[in-house]
């Protein structure tokens, strides 16, 4: 069966999506078709709307669209600015939040490719090296995947550079009580808790 245009090239739209194969980007599309016309023009207004988000000029959290350029965790007097958590996702921050034992600062390196997470390393380092607060503890804290522990080893290895200016600056991982393979975003707040506090 041969799919009019249209269809096909959402589903194609769809498909590019993380996780999603042809059949569900499929299913997404007629459901989409059977929706009324203001239900579709509403949710192609949210995706519309979603690239005018900002990004957060010192941990790349994606937030509202507003006269500051700082997250309202960054601009939170009562955070604790001694310890940056470097997670893979703003979802991460979501799941640490949540955990209510984590009252210091994030920043994010993204997912999308090496040279960028290198880049933003990079930018934290600097960050830190030009910022007149004492930097305590820099946890790494990505998924306990394959690709999570690359983006660990490299992270610290970045990082590593710092300690010779700050040598008693701490470089720390969540603990290991983490089920391989298993991602932040995915973890019940009691095993994120206790990563988090068996951080070494
Ligand atoms: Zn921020």
């Amino acid at each position: 069966m041969v799919l009019p245009r249209v269809i096909q090239n959402l589903i194609d739209e769809f498909s590019k999506l993380p996780s999603v194969g042809p059949r569900q980007a499929a299913r997404f599309v007629f459901y989409l078709l059977n929706q009324s016309k203001e239900e579709t023009e509403k949710f192609a207004k949210k995706l519309f709307v979603l690239k005018k988000i900002k990004y957060c000029s010192f941990c790349n959290r994606a937030m509202e669209s507003t006269a500051t350029h700082l997250c309202d965790i960054c601009k939170n007097k009562d955070r604790d600015r001694a310890t940056i958590c470097v997670v893979e996702k703003d979802t991460d921050i979501e799941s640490l939040e949540k955990t209510k034992r984590y009252n210091g600062l994030y920043y994010v390196i993204g997912t999308e490719d090496e040279k960028k997470q290198l880049e933003r390393l990079k930018t934290l380092i600097e960050k830190i090296k030009k910022s007149s607060k004492k930097i305590g503890e820099i946890i790494i804290a990505t998924d306990a995947t394959t690709e999570g522990e690359t983006i660990a080893l490299y992270a610290a290895r970045q990082l590593a550079e710092l300690k010779k200016a700050y040598p008693e600056l701490k470089i720390t991982r969540l603990g290991r009580g983490l089920s391989t393979g298993s991602e932040l975003e995915y973890m019940d707040e009691d095993t994120l808790t206790n990563a988090l506090l068996g951080r070494k």
